[in-house]
């Protein structure tokens, strides 16, 4: 007896060891095909540094969880030999996007693969703008959603991607000033009231578009990103070794509440002189002399004016890209990223102002972090907070490829 206890834990052990390796090996293969698209086995070899027969093995278990599909034949590149293509099967796997902004609300049903299959959109009023009201719509746009799918299509989760401070801790958000929330039980409660209870994940909306920016956007495969997202409010996300970079509660990345002007406004967190203060929709409006509640209509005609020269407005974008300038550059000076990816109304007056951006940023960063320094507008656009909010809910399956099969029928669309 004395022996025998060691040796089934040793076994135990041993069983445990090999379960989990088993399970990494599937999580390589699947994170590989979800982010390059779809692989010969002999890429799939390269990629992963798996046998062939580990790969014929692993790719069989992964077929038959319906998580991948054969795609036929390509000559292997070196050998020009057919080998299989394999693909994710990105019709019959999908998440739930949502975006949560102040002036809409979006939700769309993402494959595997990033797929965007179909988005529903719709404007927000001010009346609609409450917690309760913000679930019964994305409630009511999933179930539009949930109606187009494919017959045993499996919803793996929800992703919310919203304009607030996110604890990633519970999914809630802490505060979200320009929705008027605090202390927002969001993930829980939509969680409940969703058919089928799928499982829930919020992040900030400016995260999860420098997150997407950086699997499939402007900044594809690059490590060091600052990514700013300006609206109504102004968001960012910093992601360090190709990772997002959360802070110790997943707070970081609120540089619109980085305070840049002493003298200025009082911003929506309370506090004066934010950067979202000189930096947001409502600062540019002000610049232009135009009442500072127009939202997008009013930014839209703005825009457009500048474009076919009209002095003032040229003006206001100009002296509102000195201010983009300025926060930047302390944000490129801190995290001497090699890409900043400009989203929401940054992105769309880009190409007016690329210059006054660019002077500004030769005037204050340290000549060291600008060289190479690119600033690129987002691929992505509106659909970059889905997108990321996509890959955030996709995690758990790409993490744990057979954790939730012949688990929880309900999640099946039958
Ligand atoms: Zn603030």
């Amino acid at each position: 007896m004395a022996t025998g206890s060691p040796l089934a834990s040793t076994a135990d052990r041993s069983g445990v060891r090999s379960e989990t390796l088993r399970n990494t090996n599937l999580s390589t293969i699947l994170r590989e095909l979800h982010r390059r698209g779809p692989l010969t086995r002999s890429e799939l070899g390269q990629l992963t540094g798996l046998t062939r027969s580990s790969i014929g093995a692993l790719v069989g278990e992964l077929t038959k969880a319906r998580l991948i599909v054969d795609r036929g034949t390509a000559a292997d590149g070196q050998r020009g030999r057919p080998s299989a293509v394999t693909a994710v099967d990105a019709e019959h796997n999908v998440v739930f996007a949502a975006h949560v902004a102040v002036d809409s609300l979006a939700v769309a049903s993402i494959g595997l693969g990033g797929t965007v299959h179909r988005t529903v959109r719709s404007q927000r009023t001010r009346r609609r703008l409450g917690l309760d009201a913000t679930i019964a719509d994305i409630v009511q746009h999933c179930n539009e959603l949930s109606s187009t799918l494919p017959a045993g299509c499996t919803v793996h989760a929800v992703g919310v991607g919203v304009v607030g401070l996110v604890r990633s801790a519970d999914n809630s958000v802490a505060l979200a000033p320009n929705l008027g929330w605090s202390e927002a039980p969001l993930g829980q409660k939509l969680q409940a009231a969703l058919t089928g209870n799928p499982p829930v994940t919020v992040a900030n909306d400016a995260n999860l578009s420098a997150l997407a920016e950086v699997r499939r956007g402007a900044a594809m495969g690059v490590d060091e990103v600052v990514s700013v997202w300006g609206e109504v409010g102004v968001g960012g996300g910093l992601l360090t070794r190709g990772e997002l970079f959360l802070g110790s509660n997943g707070l970081a990345g609120e540089v619109g509440h980085m305070p840049v002007n002493p003298d200025g406004r009082r911003c929506g967190c309370g506090a004066i002189g934010c950067w979202e203060t000189e930096v947001g929709a409502a600062a540019l409006l002000r610049r232009a002399a135009l009442p500072d509640d127009g939202g997008r209509p009013a930014l839209d005609a703005l825009l457009d004016r500048s474009q076919s020269g009209d002095a003032s407005a040229l003006a206001a974008l100009r002296d509102h890209a000195r201010w983009l300038g300025i926060g930047l550059s302390g944000l490129v000076n801190l995290f001497n990223p090699s890409v900043v990816v400009l989203g929401g109304l940054f992105q769309r007056m880009h190409h007016v102002v690329a210059e006054d951006l660019q002077a500004e940023l030769d005037r204050r960063v340290l000549p060291a972090a600008l060289a190479g320094l690119c600033v690129v507008p987002s691929a992505l656009g509106a659909d970059a907070p889905l997108i990321g909010a996509a890959e955030m809910a996709f995690e758990a399956t790409l993490a744990s490829p057979l954790a939730m099969h012949g688990g929880d029928p309900r999640r099946t669309n039958r």
